[in-house]
């Protein structure tokens, strides 16, 4: 007998299998399921999921194990200065010579858009923004600093997948023209890339989120660390990881679909350690990229592990 006065009955196998099915969102866009597989939230079955964020990975050019690995690290790493995967912010006597000049208007518009084209292949590539390695660092590279031994024959099976589409892609060119294939394919790649830059970008800067060294950095206090954002109309297009972002760092392996309901759920208890901005994406996105420069540590307490975005010369 169950709490109060209920009789528990065991589903039967049918129900179950029908439960499993049901979990399987198969008509979502390929880089939210891609993004559900790398945490085996998309089905029970890991070989599933491992196989489907395979397909789905390598049609978007990235290489799956390589991202679901390092994606990992960043959730269990989420705003650590030292081992945080990706928008790790530098400290002021870290960051490049020329950041100063571009903190002006023109400067700004220059980095938004190299950042938005281009800023998610650096990232795969060169480890633009990623985690301060002490060697070069790149996602295709199985022997690179960012894997351990275990993982290295899951990078050449994603680097397997990425040169299988891009040869695809070449033939496509060759029987239907380059410009067919820019069109086709091209062009909505580089929409897509930019969305996600933008969104995750945003999740994870802001003028009052912190940053931690290692000496005052816990997991919880990174996952707390992320903000949800409202893109209006533009949040049931991205099925709501806009505006579930936090949610997602506490539960990760959760599917998607749940993460409006766990996100109102969690911010009553949450309370003021939830963090949420209603600004426009494209006003913040504007003025993240004006005040979150460099980071500093906490003016109280200089000695203090916590440091926030500053952005003065
Ligand atoms: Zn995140
Ligand atoms: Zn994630």
């Amino acid at each position: 007998m169950g709490a109060g006065g209920r009789m528990s009955v065991p589903p039967s196998p049918k129900q179950l299998e029908s439960d499993v099915l049901k979990r399987v969102p198969y008509s979502k866009p390929p880089f939210t399921l891609a993004h559900e597989c790398g945490h085996h939230a998309f089905s029970d079955y890991q070989w599933l999921d491992d196989t489907v964020g395979l397909i789905l990975h390598s049609c978007l050019l990235v290489p799956y194990f390589s991202w679901k690995h390092s994606h990992r690290r960043h959730h269990s790493n989420t705003a650590s200065l030292e081992r945080d995967e990706v928008f790790v912010p530098k400290k002021k006597s870290n960051i490049r010579w020329f950041s100063k000049y571009l903190n002006n208007p023109l400067g700004r518009v220059l980095t938004l858009i190299i950042t938005l084209t281009l800023g998610w292949p650096l990232y795969l590539a060169f480890n633009v923004s990623g985690r301060p390695y002490n060697r070069f660092a790149c996602h295709y590279d199985p022997y690179g600093p960012i894997y351990t031994d275990r993982e290295r024959t899951e990078i050449c099976i994603s680097d397997a997948g990425v040169l299988a589409v891009t040869y695809g892609l070449y033939s496509l060119a060759v029987a239907k023209g380059l410009a067919w294939v820019v069109c086709v394919y091209g062009v909505p790649l580089l929409v897509v890339n930019a969305f996600l830059v933008m969104i995750t970008y945003l999740q994870h800067t802001h003028p009052s989120l912190p940053h931690y060294d290692s000496s005052e950095w816990d997991w919880l206090r990174g996952a707390l660390a992320t903000v949800d954002r409202d893109y209006g109309i533009l949040n049931k297009v991205f099925h709501n990881i806009t505006d579930t972002h936090v949610a997602h760092h506490l539960f990760s392996t959760m599917p998607h679909y749940n993460a409006m309901e766990a996100t109102k759920a969690i911010k009553p208890i949450l309370g003021e350690y939830y963090q949420f901005d209603g600004t426009p994406f494209y006003k913040a996105m504007w003025r993240e990229a004006k005040e979150c420069v460099y980071v500093e540590p906490d003016d109280r307490d200089q000695s203090k592990g916590v440091y926030w975005y500053r952005n003065k010369f």
